[in-house]
Parts: C-alpha cells; structure tokens; sequence
C-alpha cells in the first residue's frame, strides 16, 4: 500500500487573489541558498561535493577516503540542514526586494518538496526574513498543484525552479505558464540539463525580476 502524499500549507482554495498575475516560487536554491549551506555542513561531516554531473548522490565525496557518500547519508545530511535551516539558510541575494516590488504587481505563493515536516520552522525562517508570503510544502507533483492553481485563476501564471524536471512536469500539467530558470548556486551550470523549450533562464534576481515584469506586464 502506498501512503497518501504529504502535504502543509493552506489549501489552494484558501489563497487570497489580490492581483491578476500569480507567481509560484520554488524555495530552495531561488528563495532560500541551499547548494552553499549544503556544502558548508558536509564540510563539517569530512565531505565535499564535486559536481560531475545534475545530481548531489555519487558527486559527495568523504574527503579522508575518496568515497562516493550514499543516498541514505546524503538524505541525513540534508534532513540536518532542515532542521538547522533558520541558522543555516539565507536568503537568496536580492530575493527580499525583488519580491516586494514584484508584490505590487502579483501574487505570490512559495511551493516547496521540502519534507512537510519542516514547514513551521520554514515559516518562521521566511516570516523572520520578511518574506510573509503563503507556502505549501508538499510531496505531490508541482505540475499537479501548479494546474489546480491555473484552474481558479484568470491572469498569467509565472514558476520559477532551479530543478528542470520540475519546470518539465510544470509545463506537461499546466502549458499556458510562464517558466523561468533559476538556482543561487552557480556550481551545478555546468552540468544543468536542457530546459523545456520555452523555458528562460535568470542569472541572480535582478534578472529574474526584469524577466518576470516583462511577462505579466508592468
Ligand atoms: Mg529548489
């Protein structure tokens, strides 16, 4: 039997419309740094990370051994940065301006695969730092979630990820939204699979704002 997936937040019928457009942000690594605070706690567990292909499980290495950390360690590591996550985790550079100029102009709506579990303390993370906006934490797809948003509203849909499958899945369940690349961290770039066709790509959030403002019309 599979359990049913989780999910924290208010419900998507719950959220206020104060403006036309909505924008749908991916939390870590566009909101919150997570890739820098990662690689600063494996430091403290003896490991580095050395990107030689999109993913962090076999690019970890134990820097006394050499050896690749497996998937279960890389999950406790990543669990300990959760639970840390109000020390650990900046915001993005520019993220708390940006949104509040784009504010004027948008909803907006944080959607996180964060375990669920960590949303009081993610709350309180994203309140402390002024970015008071609704989030759903959750472990369904965002294509399923972002195609229940589009059905209650009128005006443009923006989704910014730094995952590519997740701005693929979006665009499958919801193809009329605007999709818009961007991750804090520049060490995966390299490495970064092709986005959807449609998709642009933002450098920092002075160019995620400019990109946004264009689409939904200032
Ligand atoms: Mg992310």
């Amino acid at each position: 039997m599979t359990s049913k997936p989780e999910t924290a937040g208010p419900p998507v019928d719950s959220l206020p419309q104060r403006n036309n457009a909505l924008l749908v942000l991916d939390v870590d690594e566009v909101v919150l740094e997570f890739i820098t605070p990662f690689c600063r706690l494996l430091d403290e567990h003896g490991a580095r990370l050395h990107p030689e292909s999109f993913r962090l499980t076999g690019n970890v290495r134990s820097i006394a051994t050499g050896a690749a950390l497996s998937g279960p360690r890389l999950d406790a590591i990543t669990q300990q940065l959760y639970d840390e996550q109000q020390t650990r985790q900046p915001p993005v550079a520019g993220v708390e301006e940006a949104l509040g100029r784009l504010s004027q102009m948008a909803d907006i709506l944080f959607l996180t695969a964060m375990t669920p579990s960590h949303y009081d303390r993610r709350r309180r993370l994203l309140d402390d730092a002024g970015l008071a906006f609704p989030m759903i934490a959750t472990e369904r797809s965002k294509g399923a979630v972002v195609a229940e948003l589009c059905a209650r509203r009128n005006g443009p849909v923006v989704f910014v990820d730094d995952l590519p499958p997740n701005l693929a899945v979006v665009h499958r369940s919801a193809p009329q939204v605007r999709l818009l690349h961007l991750m804090a961290n520049e060490v995966f770039r390299p490495h970064l699979p092709a986005l959807p066709a449609s998709a642009a790509s933002a450098r920092d959030w002075g160019d995620a704002e400019a990109i946004i403002r264009a689409w939904i019309g200032d």
